[in-house]
């Protein structure tokens, strides 16, 4: 039986003829910018997420741009995160000019490990963007508390735990402003890329919302009042001949980075879904680990009082390489997160990290590996996959 790590097309179809509409109603309608779709979504994300606003951006990687610009990060400032998470979290950091600073995970959660951030903050230090790896919350309470003693701002990279749960809060309302993706990949994934950042700050929504069309209009000029935190008055009232305020006047160097109508008109199909399909993700999870629990394998971790959506299930091998061969031969595919873990990245050589410096995330990445938990996999895949992994010890 062949068993791909995700079956977007087995999706795809469960949702026809809703889908196809939506996208042929979008077209149609042709209002593709910022239409009545986007709004849907950020309304439905808002509430999702127990947070006060919403907005549509065009990956995560920009949610997290867009967020760090917003909390005025940038050359010179250092914001700490973890090493063993997508690229895109770090590079992020960088890519508004701040270096990131990484400190090492737990090896059960896969995690930042709270205890050592202290030890890291500078005068320099601005953030911590704690990530909820895997679709596991991260220890919020730990990270908001030292980010309080040290004024610092926490950001949430929730791009793989949409839905997730700590202490019964949602995660996107655990920080001052979180970051999702619906990359196709992820638990709800888009026709393409697309991103949402969501806070209860309005400061930083006028912010991200200026800043995601260009620093323009009134849009901008609210963002602009903002930062000044002065008094300026509508165009309108100034007699200001030069500055009107429509799109084409701009107050801050800002980004093309909005979600696309069309993504988000196959979003609100799918979204509706979301919580049983992360249901069906945990159940998977938990006949996984029933089932493993006899081997050599270490299954995930989930720590007390928060609900992983696993948007993984990543297990660790001492005999990994073996393994994923043995059992990619029985056609079941399997993903390796993360074979690098970004301190040493060729991209964040300059850095100057060598290997020894982040034990724990350079010795996951040698041992962990993921295998197919997606929500349309039928109970005999389910068996076949774990038989075969069984077979493959
Ligand atoms: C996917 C992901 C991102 C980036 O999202 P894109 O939409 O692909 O830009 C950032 N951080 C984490 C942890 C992710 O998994």
């Amino acid at each position: 039986m062949k068993i791909p790590l995700i079956d977007l097309k087995a999706q795809v179809q469960s949702l026809e003829p809703k889908l196809s509409e939506a996208v042929v109603n979008t077209l149609k309608e042709a209002n593709y910018i910022l239409g009545s779709e986007v709004k849907k979504l950020e309304q439905s994300m808002a509430e999702l997420t127990g947070s006060t606003y919403a907005l549509g951006v065009a990956s995560g990687t920009d949610a997290l741009v867009l967020s760090l610009r917003a909390l005025g990060i940038g050359e010179g400032d250092e914001v700490i995160t973890s090493p063993f998470t997508f690229f895109a979290t770090a590079e992020a950091i960088a890519m508004v000019g701040a270096k990131p600073v990484f400190v090492d995970v737990e090896e059960d959660t896969f995690n930042i490990d709270t205890t050592k951030i202290e030890a890291s903050i500078t005068e320099d230090t601005k953030a911590i963007i704690a990530v909820h790896l895997f679709g596991q919350p991260a220890d919020m309470d730990e990270i908001n508390e030292i980010a309080k003693a040290h004024e610092l701002f926490v950001i949430e990279d929730a791009c793989q735990a949409i839905g997730a749960t700590y202490k019964g809060r949602p995660v996107g309302s655990l920080s001052d402003i979180a970051c999702f993706s619906f990359f196709p990949t992820k638990n709800l994934g888009g026709a393409g890329d697309g991103g949402m950042v969501v806070t209860s700050d309005e400061h930083l929504f006028k912010l991200v919302r200026a800043l995601r069309a260009h620093g323009s209009g009134q849009n901008g000029l609210e963002a602009y009042r903002d930062i000044l935190g002065v008094e300026l008055k509508d165009h309108e009232e100034t007699g200001d001949s030069v500055y009107q305020g429509a799109k084409y006047y701009n107050y801050l160097v800002g980004y093309n980075s909005r979600l696309d109508e069309l993504q988000a008109a196959v979003l609100n199909v799918k979204l509706p879904m979301l919580a049983e399909w992360n249901q069906k993700r945990r159940f998977f999870a938990k006949e996984y680990d029933q089932s493993l629990s006899k081997t050599n394998l270490v299954t995930p971790f989930i720590k007390p009082e928060r609900e992983s959506v696993y948007h993984m299930y990543v297990l660790k091998s001492e005999e990994r390489d073996k393994v994923v061969k043995n059992l990619n031969d029985r056609l079941v595919a399997t993903g390796i997160y993360y074979p690098v873990p970004l301190h040493l990245q060729k991209a964040f050589e300059y850095l100057g990290f060598v290997e020894g410096d982040l034990p724990v995330a350079e010795y996951l990445s040698k041992r962990t590996f993921a295998i197919p938990i997606y929500p349309e996999l039928g109970i005999e895949e389910r068996s076949y996959i774990l038989s075969s992994l069984k077979d493959s010890l």
